[in-house]
């Protein structure tokens, strides 16, 4: 796809994600879409942004910082959705309005405490390992109920609900099938969280799959900006 402009690309994104909500009877206004900008340059997110996109995630702190610096004079929400060391909670808690790659209560006290009090709460979704992967980061299944309530007593920060990546498959009854165990724990929580309102889960290659299992935010990256080196 990447001959394509970046406005046809998030149409077409735009049209999965409306097809895949109308195959399940879900309302396609209840699904946001997160353009993963990692490796991407700022004018190619300044691109995406002039299409309609206002929401865009990264990775990596130092990369995010340069573009954010680049792109001060766009009305961006930031969402961070990497993995994050001890040593990048502050700039993390000042920067962003999301972080979708929480797993250690230690990080979630850091980002807490280090909100700046002239800003709302941060955003702030719990990541799971759904398919019990060594190689990903993520809480245990099992440990979700009690990392959720730690996260209750921390006044910075807003549990929004939660995130996953899947172990990678091409087979849609495989996908759905990760994302329906994440969806059953997140409506098991929601009864005793009522500020849990947000499963972040689906890509360029699962975001059907992730929709009808309930995703309320794809995170696109590729099939947005095109390959990235
Ligand atoms: C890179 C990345 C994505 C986007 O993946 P694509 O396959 O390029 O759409 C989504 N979520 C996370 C956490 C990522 O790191």
């Amino acid at each position: 796809m990447s001959e394509l402009k970046p406005a046809d690309k998030l149409a077409a994104v735009a049209d999965r994600i409306r097809l895949a909500a109308e195959n399940c009877q879900r309302d396609s206004c209840e699904i946001s879409l997160l353009a993963v900008s990692k490796t991407q340059g700022s004018d190619a997110i300044r691109k995406l942004f002039s299409a309609g996109v206002t929401r865009f995630g990264e990775n990596y702190l130092q990369e995010a910082q340069d573009k954010q610096a680049r792109l001060g004079d766009l009305p961006i929400e930031w969402h961070f959705i990497g993995p994050m060391q001890s040593n990048k909670t502050r700039a993390v808690a000042r920067n962003f309005s999301w972080v979708h790659s929480l797993d250690r209560l230690k990080i979630a006290r850091r980002l807490s405490a280090q909100r700046p009090d002239d800003l709302p709460a941060l955003n702030c979704l719990l990541q799971v390992n759904i398919d019990d992967e060594n190689s990903k980061s993520g809480v245990k299944p099992e440990d979700v109920p009690g990392f959720a309530a730690e996260l209750t007593n921390l006044a910075g920060i807003s549990f929004r609900g939660l995130m996953t990546i899947p172990a990678a498959s091409r087979d849609y009854a495989t996908q759905y099938d990760s994302y329906r165990r994440l969806a059953e724990i997140y409506a098991s929580l929601r009864t005793d969280h009522a500020s849990c309102d947000n499963l972040s889960m689906g890509m360029s290659g699962d975001l059907e799959a992730a929709i009808a299992a309930g995703a309320t935010i794809v995170r696109v990256g590729t099939d947005l900006f095109g390959a990235r080196n």
